[in-house]
């Protein structure tokens, strides 16, 4: 069972009229579903109650018309019809004792209302501030709206106690709700009583809190996130504020939830972010209010965990993305398993299910967000099929996860891998700066398959058709990933371009495996990025620290446009700028000759060369699908070998990021000798039901 020394965390503590079991508090997090996929997100919301945690939130939800985030998913609790829905996450979220907890949110100068046509009401008159710079202006508030506001506040939090839920969070963070919009003297320019002085800024929350104790108080507790440090500077709600505020308002909430900045200071990624990087920021505001104090920081390591508590810097640790990448990280403490801890690598590609307003994924647990549509368990499988041997071909994140998976679900496993590593391109991307975290998918599959009797592993095994026919396997995954291409094939030419032979131009598997000369001083080198997600800005970043003068040169308007999603976008041309890379946006590559490369603007196509010694060349990825071809053509004698079925699954099927790997490998495994469905769609969906017309 669990050390003594993670006692700690397992004590029950008070919030309000309730008593969480113990200090591990899932904070809000969106997950890409919200209103679109109740069932899908309420069982998602099940899991992590039964994986031990002590509070579980909803996400945000938008609790009045007059204020909503479309094109963004969250929850909505607008009339009484919202209720059945929310309803049946908090039911999920208390079967196994957690208490229920729902976020509302009125986002005020982050709510555009394209959806419901209103004209959207702030605290002041100023622009809508979202992530796309919507055309549109917030009218502020006058007095008897704010009291029309108040009175939402309360409807929201009697139709959330109806739906079952036992902590209400009012939202102050990350610029997205209201309370903040009060706080902060950058987005409050009021000269009547709610603006000005600290005092008269904290009074719209002083207000609904009371009106909701009122209401509810006596069975529900509330709870109030605020950012740390709003993160712009004097004018905005900074670190030293806050403290004032929680000191001037000690008792106010039931339980002071910290958040930081804007989204992405909150949620950055490892990349740029430490795990616990707010302690300092934290430190000391538990000692301002008798109120208990929840904080975050991507806390996987359960020993950071302990000294937040007994240092008295937190009163619970709080975790989102931990929650999506291991459900079961306190049932794993509690149990002793601290080794089985699915760590999240901080990659951030479960934001970006909500900011494309899809559904998310997550790399490191394949089964988030399909715990209802696939009935996919985070850690059980479903029962071995009929047959009994499978060869894995490569180890890269797919073939590693379909290997740990049908281990688990009891087939025996062979893994073959040619090079003498585990991880594929993971173990080559974690040696890049920066990436060192993602190096876990590796590490955790590593471990699980290590403590299987019926998975054996062969290394330097680069097997061909013949071998796969000759070893006598009854399925074979082929999992053999993909290399970076030379010829600039990608977006903005979709056939070779020019290369001139004399010109040295490197891939990113050129970089990862050092083929360029560690001191670049005096050279000049292009990076041209045509792939827009992490690698063109990392690659960047390898030839500035080896001393080149690096011009990167891409056709987007944005450095590594993509991770706009990913919430790091900024912080990587921050970065690029500091190391003195010269960016060049709208500019593609028309040509790569002796000594230059010839560029060309995105909208005119006036070119201009630039000189340089070198290129790299990110722009996309070709599969490595020879041998599942070889096998193909081969299938007059599978039935001689035994073989039963050959799948492509993976990078070698068709490359995308990382989650995508381990979602193929991992639904490899649960379908294996699973029914045919034919045509009929491969998981469960809900659609709105019809009103009478
Ligand atoms: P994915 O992301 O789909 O898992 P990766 O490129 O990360 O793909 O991993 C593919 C792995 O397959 C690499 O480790 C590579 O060495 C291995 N591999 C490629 N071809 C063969 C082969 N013919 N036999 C065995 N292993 C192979
Ligand atoms: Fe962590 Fe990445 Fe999973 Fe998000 S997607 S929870 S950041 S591992």
């Amino acid at each position: 069972m669990r050390e003594s020394k993670y006692d700690i965390l397992f004590e029950p503590v008070r919030i309000g009229p309730h008593i969480a079991k113990n200090r591990f508090y899932q904070v809000p997090h969106c997950n890409g579903g919200g209103y679109r996929d109740p069932s899908a997100a309420a069982a998602m919301r099940g899991i992590k109650s039964e994986g031990g945690w002590g509070v579980i939130f909803t996400e945000q939800t938008e609790m009045h018309h007059t204020s909503e985030i479309t094109p963004f998913i969250e929850l909505r609790l607008w009339e009484d019809k919202d209720i059945p829905g929310l309803r049946r996450m908090s039911d999920a979220m208390k079967v196994h004792g957690a208490l229920a907890g729902i976020q509302l949110a009125y986002s005020g100068i982050n709510g555009p209302n394209f959806y419901t046509k209103e004209v959207p009401l702030a605290p002041s008159a100023l622009p809508i501030r979202t992530f796309t710079n919507d055309p549109v202006q917030a009218r502020a508030l006058d007095r008897s709206e704010i009291r029309d506001l108040r009175r939402w506040f309360v409807n929201a939090a009697k139709r959330s106690k109806i739906a079952g839920f036992d902590l209400i969070c009012l939202y102050g963070a990350h610029g997205f709700g209201i309370f903040q919009h009060f706080l902060s003297r950058a987005t409050n320019q009021r000269t009547d009583e709610y603006g000005g002085s600290l005092e008269n800024r904290s009074r719209f929350a002083r207000e609904v809190v009371a009106d909701i104790r009122d209401a509810v108080g006596d069975t529900t507790a509330i709870t109030m996130r605020v950012s740390l440090d709003e993160t712009i500077g004097e004018l905005g709600f900074s670190n030293a504020e806050v403290r004032e505020f929680v000191e001037m308002n000690a008792d106010l909430p039931d339980l002071w939830d910290l958040a930081h900045g804007a989204w992405e200071d909150c949620s950055g990624p490892s990349r740029f972010k430490e795990e616990g990087a707010q302690e300092l920021l934290v430190k000391g505001i538990r000692e301002l209010s008798s109120r208990p104090v929840v904080g975050v920081g991507r806390f996987t390591s359960p020993d950071v965990m302990a000294r937040m508590i007994r240092q008295g810097v937190l009163d619970f640790i709080g975790c989102a993305r931990p929650s999506i990448a291991d459900p079961f990280l306190p049932k794993k403490i509690e149990e002793g398993r601290i080794e089985d801890i699915r760590e999240c690598i901080g990659c951030n590609m479960c934001v970006t299910g909500d900011m494309t307003m899809s559904i998310s994924r997550c790399t490191q647990n394949p089964t988030f967000m399909e715990e209802w549509r696939k009935g996919w368990h985070p850690e059980r499988m479903n029962e071995k099929g009929v047959s009994q041997t499978v060869l894995v071909v490569g180890a890269g994140p797919a073939g590693l996860e379909a290997t740990r998976a049908l281990a688990l679900r009891g087939y025996d496993v062979t893994l073959a891998e040619a090079t003498t590593t585990l991880g594929g391109r993971v173990a080559r991307e974690r040696l890049l700066p920066g990436l060192s975290a993602w190096g876990r998918v590796v590490d955790y599959r590593q471990y699980q398959i290590s403590q299987r009797t019926n998975v054996e592993t062969y290394f330097d095994s680069r097997l061909t058709a013949e071998d796969v026919l000759g070893f006598g396997f009854e399925h074979v995954a082929i999992a053999t990933g993909s290399h970076w291409r030379r010829d600039g094939v990608a977006r903005q030419h979709v056939v070779p371009m020019p290369v001139d032979e004399t010109m040295t131009v490197w891939t990113p598997d050129d970089v990862m495996a050092s083929k360029h000369p560690d001191d670049l001083s005096g050279k000049t080198v292009v990076v041209y990025d045509d792939d827009h997600y992490y690698m063109g800005g990392v690659m960047a970043e390898v030839m500035a620290k080896a001393g080149a003068h690096v011009v990167l040169v891409t056709p987007s308007a944005y450095v590594s446009d993509w991770t706009r999603n990913t919430l790091e976008q900024g912080a990587i041309h921050v970065r690029l700028d500091d190391l003195g890379v010269d960016i060049r946006l709208n500019r593609g590559i028309t040509a790569i000759r002796a000594g230059e490369v010839e560029t060309n603007c995105s909208y005119t196509g006036r070119r201009k060369p630039v000189a340089c010694d070198a290129v790299v060349m990110v722009a996309s990825r070709v599969s490595e699908d020879a041998l599942y071809h070889a096998v193909m053509d081969r299938q007059a004698d599978w039935a001689d070998a035994g073989i039963k079925s050959v799948k492509l699954i993976g990078d070698a099927a068709a490359p995308a990021p990382i989650a995508w790997a381990t979602y193929a490998g991992h639904r490899y495994a649960r379908e294996l000798d699973t029914a045919d469905i034919g045509d009929a769609l491969p998981f469960r969906r809900e659609i709105t039901q019809l009103e009478p017309t």
